[in-house]
């Protein structure tokens, strides 16, 4: 588990008066946050402007929904505020979000330790969520977009100013409100930006959204010709020719470029330096598990085998034991070779230049793919304007959750667990804060 632990959030403290929390957004953090805001003790309404809520849920895990990972660091997440992250998993961990599916009815099945409902359906999750928000007497607004929240002062009766809030023409006065309206990743479930504008109205500073778990693209002709292709390999990310950082797993070639899971945790970091106009490459080993020196002795013995051969194998024949046929084809052409080199006619300055291309083959990356097929958003509402509790330093009683912060995991449960343990802590603390009024 991550961080220090502040103390854990208590899912049963109360308040005594029926104090109003509005809540924008009804995704992962906001349905999160107006559950525990609600079974505290809160009247809480949440305004979505889609028909339903919840909608991106459905299209998460490739509709099984990967809600954590057993395994767990801050390393996982990137941000400007590691402090705020820290704070709000030593508050809700991975295994605290276990729990609360574990007790709400939702049995965990776990794989390479990415966690996943036991159906293995995303609308178990999203089903829990609907019937316990309505258990706990939430109301909620649908096809209602908010794009004003107006701030107001009010006294306490012991004297002291606070903050009122307005929803649009709602005439409701809240006390608390939790923007909870996601970056702008996949804008169809819902998740359009839209907040980013609301919070900026309230002066906050939102650092640029990029996408992120996300296809790279590249303008180089050849990816027609390897398209389809999945192969298990290792990617270094490459920025103004300077390696930042490396992964491995199946890559998938496109006809516009790559993809794949070891792609996607690239994508961050790439969308930031295209961003910034850098030159980025990423750096390709199709054959990770065999070394460069290993490879050269196979594939040099391989043509002494065949040196007095009557009708010695093609190269292509020979590299196909080792590469899918598609790839084989294309670094041969890309190295000079004609199609129907035979496995004894390789020069060692030829084998050199084919193994150079085989263990670093280099992709000239132009941009990233848009929101509509990111799966996250790269920055977001800066960190550093937030409390350990996810309440703006700006306009006490305003709170953030979720994507619309700052804040993004690698695939594998993380994004979800960010958007759980923000909604719990914003939830617990807005009541919390209400009581001691
Ligand atoms: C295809 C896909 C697959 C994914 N798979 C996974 C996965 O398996 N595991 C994982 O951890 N993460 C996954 N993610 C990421 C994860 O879904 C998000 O990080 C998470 O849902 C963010 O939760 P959120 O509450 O911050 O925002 P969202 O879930 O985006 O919810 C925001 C809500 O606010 C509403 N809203 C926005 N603006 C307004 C407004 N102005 N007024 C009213 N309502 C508004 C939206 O309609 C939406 O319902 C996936 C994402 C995608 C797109």
């Amino acid at each position: 588990m991550v961080g220090k632990h502040p103390g854990k959030a208590n899912v049963f403290m109360n308040v005594n008066d029926r104090s109003k929390i509005a809540i924008i957004g009804g995704g992962a953090s906001g349905m999160m946050a107006a559950l525990v805001a609600a079974r505290g003790g809160a009247t809480v309404t949440i305004y979505e402007h889609m028909d339903r809520i919840g909608k991106k849920i459905l299209m998460t895990g490739n509709g099984k929904c990967n809600f954590s990972n057993l395994s767990f660091s801050d390393k996982d997440y990137y941000t400007n505020n590691t402090d705020l992250i820290k704070s709000v998993f030593g508050q809700f961990s991975n295994q605290d979000a276990m729990n609360f599916f574990i007790k709400n009815g939702v049995l965990v099945k776990e794989k390479n330790q990415y966690l996943y409902p036991l159906t293995e359906q995303a609308s178990t999750i999203l089903d829990l969520f609907r019937r316990e928000l309505e258990q706990s007497g939430v109301t909620i607004h649908t096809s209602y977009e908010v794009s004003k929240i107006v701030v107001m002062k009010d006294r306490s009766a012991s004297g002291q100013e606070q903050n009122l809030f307005k929803i649009q023409d709602d005439p409701t006065a809240y006390q608390k409100v939790i923007i909870a309206c996601g970056g702008k990743a996949a804008p169809k479930s819902g998740s359009d930006g839209s907040g980013y504008r609301l919070a900026q109205t309230l002066g906050h500073e939102v650092i640029q959204p990029l996408p992120a778990l996300v296809q790279l693209r590249s303008s180089e002709s050849y990816f027609k010709a390897i398209a389809g292709v999945r192969t298990e390999a290792i990617l270094k990310l490459c920025v103004e020719g300077k390696v930042i950082t490396e992964e491995s797993g199946e890559l998938q070639l496109t006809d516009y470029g790559i993809s794949g899971i070891p792609v996607f945790q690239l994508s961050g970091m790439a969308a930031m330096a295209l961003f910034e106009k850098k030159r980025v490459e990423v750096i390709i080993d199709f054959i990770p598990s065999v070394s460069k020196e290993d490879l050269k002795e196979y594939i040099t013995e391989q043509g002494m085998r065949f040196q007095n051969a009557e009708v010695p194998p093609l190269l292509e024949e020979i590299l196909q034991g080792l590469m899918n046929k598609k790839i084989v084809m294309m670094l041969m052409k890309q190295s000079g070779m004609k199609a129907d080199i035979k496995i004894n006619q390789l020069a060692p300055i030829e084998l050199d230049k084919l193994l150079g291309r085989i263990k670093k083959w280099y992709v000239k990356i132009t941009n990233t793919n848009p929101f509509a097929n990111a799966q996250v958003c790269r920055g977001g509402i800066d960190c550093m304007q937030v409390s350990h509790s996810c309440e703006s330093l700006l306009i006490p009683g305003i709170y953030f959750t979720g994507e619309i912060l700052n804040v993004d995991g690698r695939c594998g449960g993380y994004n979800l667990q960010w958007a759980w343990s923000s909604g719990v802590v914003a939830g617990l603390h807005a009541c919390q804060s209400m009581q001691k009024r």
